[in-house]
């Protein structure tokens, strides 16, 4: 069973080896056995069902939420050659029911439905009547409460384990923390289920994270400008309005940029998830509402212009770039007013004390995460207990070290500020009053008799917002919950206060400085070598739209990157490539393998003329003079002085080397350059004021070795 299972992963989905924990698990499930894999997002979570799904007897059943996706993970199946079929409330009854009678017969392999749909009793018993090789949970912590994809449907899915339980059950997530893992095990009865654990960390996300200020919507744009041009992205913001704003503003610099939010009509929605997947380079703007159902492996990056409320929700939504193992960004920028807003927005929550205790502990760590000075991954992998030895050499702290500097005295200062004026203040008026200004209101207020008045005039306003942001952020400030934004003290704030403690902070950089990072990116192809890419590509488009099906179902980026390095030029060949099953490889060979030659042949007319030059420049040193090579290659004489001519100037060979003429000759023909010739250096003055006693290819020869001489 084990060599079936091997002999599907290469012939049906053209892959060579399994990858993290995909064989145990395979085992496992072919054993009958049940298990829990947790594995990052683009680890290869399907293999682990599907490939067991087809080894086994009967079909795989597969519960996901995510209906908008089942159709294309079921398309891209059947590129595959798997028979593949889904169900759920898009399908009619008809269709619905064609799908049933193949599931009776035996005729699936593989069949995805939605959680309601499978509890229905009708469809309990149905499933009764079909032999059934595995159930699979995906998206397994949909069954947790205080996960934000929660799914009160998937609660009931133990059910499967009292009504079926010889058929084994995998479920499968990519949320990493402990207390998701628990629940998924206890709430769907998988206490005697193999836990799998793939280390979390996504090696190819290069991520970075900077502070605005105030130009944030600028610096995306460069950011896409620089590094993305043309790829797909996908840009979350926090609210609606930021949504539509960002992606009007990008559209109108030329950007194909597109809203996705709940706002939304159903259709409008759909179209743009459609174009998306469909055409090349589309930036989706979106709130979080967007993406848990997009399977795109070539998404290349993912920006976030607001603070996402926790690290799992940062993780999993940059989570969605580069699913394909290709380089891809997750880029942040965010300032003081996303940090306030955030923790307002948690103050006034109206959810009970435990609720809010467990937000406000993610905001924070969130917010810690932010300001960090040290390796981003080595701190993200260490918050899913995950570790990582040596500082990743792939985030913009490691390949920017950020300068920290002591500021404890204007941390104080910050603070005293803040205590002084009576904890009722916001951060501009703060500033206002530490820089000394004269309006109205310190006067009102008197506070221009504070000792804290004007003692902050050692930096400027900017530098004081970016204090005010990290104190915020390492929480020695809150801030209130009327939603003024008002700034109090927290009791972390003490020890600082009193001197106890050294405060480093990050300096801000400015802008332009982070962003002169080295990056490796996917277009770091050679010039020779991005024509093929274009080629291939169009190719793959072209395919893609005769069948209806997003490009990535035909072939995903690194297997024609793969084509792009090994060019393969017959059906044995080809079958090599990663990606390319027996499926694909009847289907598509032949297309990809005609590109592939037609920009060799391109190619070589080029490169012909230097292997022309090469064969005249052997055999003139295997000892034949010019004619003899013109007689030898059945060439003109013209053609072989032109080669000649060509390996003199370019220092290849030299004159004497080249033509059987004495010094004294040589030299006469060279004067005949120097005196006869114009500027162009015409051979037929020289030719004439020679009275033709040297041919032209000499004369051409001799030419080269004048220029050579100038
Ligand atoms: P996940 O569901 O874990 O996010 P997928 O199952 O969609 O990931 O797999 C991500 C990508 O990796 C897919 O394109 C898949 O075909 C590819 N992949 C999976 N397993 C392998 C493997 N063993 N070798 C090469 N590519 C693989
Ligand atoms: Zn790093």
């Amino acid at each position: 069973m084990d060599d079936k299972a091997r002999q599907i992963l290469s012939s049906v989905f053209g892959y060579s080896d399994y990858r993290y924990h995909q064989q145990a698990v395979i085992h496992q499930l072919i054993q009958g056995h049940d298990a829990v894999v947790l594995m990052p997002t683009g680890g290869g979570k399907s293999l682990c069902y599907q490939i067991p799904a087809m080894a086994r007897n009967g079909v795989g059943i597969v519960i996901s939420p995510l209906i908008a996706l089942m159709q294309d993970q079921v398309v891209a199946l059947q590129q595959l050659g798997v028979r593949a079929a889904f169900l759920n409330s898009t399908l009619d009854t008809e269709m619905a029911y064609a799908v049933e009678q193949q599931l009776r017969h035996g005729d699936l392999d593989l069949l995805y439905v939605a959680p309601e749909r499978l509890m229905t009793d009708r469809f309990l018993n149905l499933l009764e009547q079909a032999p059934i090789a595995l159930f699979a949970i995906d998206e397994a912590h949909c069954v947790s409460q205080w996960g934000h994809d929660f799914r009160p449907e998937y609660i009931r899915l133990s059910v499967l384990h009292e009504r079926f339980p010889d058929i084994p059950r995998i479920a499968l997530t990519a949320t990493a923390d402990e207390a998701t893992r628990k629940e998924i095990i206890q709430r769907l009865a998988l206490e005697n289920a193999e836990l799998f654990v793939s280390g979390f960390d996504r090696p190819n996300i290069c991520y970075s994270i900077s502070q605005t200020q105030g130009n944030a919507r600028e610096e995306l744009l460069r950011f896409i400008r620089n590094e993305h041009e043309n790829d797909a992205g996908i840009v979350y913001c926090l609210s609606r309005k930021k949504v539509e704003q960002t992606a009007e503003w990008l559209s109108s610099k030329n950007l194909k940029a597109l809203p996705y939010h709940a706002g939304l009509s159903a259709q409008v929605r759909q179209l743009h998830q459609q174009r998306f997947l469909k055409e090349d380079g589309i930036i989706i703007v979106a709130t979080i509402a967007f993406g848990m159902g997009i399977d795109k492996p070539d998404v290349r990056f993912v920006a976030h212009l607001n603070l996402p409320k926790s690290i799992e929700a940062y993780y999993q939504e940059t989570g969605r770039a580069g699913r394909d193992g290709l380089p891809a960004n997750a880029w942040m920028m965010y300032g003081l007013q996303d940090v306030i807003m955030l923790k307002q927005m948690m103050e006034t929550s109206d959810a009970d004390a435990a609720h809010k205790r467990v937000e406000h502990h993610k905001l924070q760590s969130m917010l810690g995460f932010s300001e960090l000075t040290t390796c981003r991954r080595q701190a993200l992998l260490k918050y899913f207990d995950d570790y990582l030895e040596q500082p990743c050499g792939n985030c913009d702290t490691c390949l920017t070290p950020v300068e920290t500097w002591d500021a404890t005295v204007v941390a104080q200062k910050a603070l005293s500020c803040v205590y002084k004026t009576g904890q009722r203040f916001g951060v501009t008026y703060l500033i206002d009053i530490l820089l000394g200004k004269d309006n109205d209101r310190i006067r009102q207020f008197a506070h221009d008799t504070l000792s804290v008045y004007g003692i902050g005039k050692e930096l400027d306003a900017r530098q004081w917002r970016s204090i005010y942001r990290q104190l915020i952020a390492r929480n020695l400030l809150s801030v209130d919950i009327e939603g003024h934004g008002n700034l109090r003290l927290t009791e972390q704030c003490r020890p600082v206060l009193r001197g106890e403690l050294t405060l480093h902070l990050r300096k801000e950089t400015r802008q332009e400085k982070s962003q002169q990072r080295g990056r490796k990116s996917i277009r770091n192809i050679k010039q020779a070598d991005s024509t093929l890419w274009e080629a291939l590509r169009h190719c793959r488009k072209t395919l893609a739209e005769e069948r209806g099906v997003p490009p990535f179902v035909i072939f995903h980026d690194a297997t024609l990157m793969e084509m792009v390095d090994r060019q393969p030029r017959t059906q044995e060949q080809f079958s090599k490539i990663t990606g390319v099953g027996e499926k694909k490889l009847g289907a598509y060979a032949d297309a990809f393998i005609k590109v592939i030659e037609q920009h060799i042949n391109s190619n070589t007319d080029t490169s012909s003329s230097t292997d022309t030059m090469e064969e005249t420049l052997r055999l003139l040193r295997s000892g034949m003079k010019a004619d003899e090579i013109a007689n030898h290659r059945n060439l003109k004489p013209a053609t072989i002085y032109n080669h000649l001519a060509k390996s003199i100037e370019q220092g290849e060979i030299e004159l004497h080397q080249a033509v059987d003429l004495t010094d004294s000759e040589i030299k006469t023909i060279q004067n005949a350059f120097l005196n006869f010739s114009d500027e162009d250096k015409k051979l037929k003055p020289v030719y004439e004021a020679l009275e033709g006693e040297f041919d032209y290819g000499l004369l051409q020869c001799v030419k080269a070795s004048v220029n050579e001489l100038i």
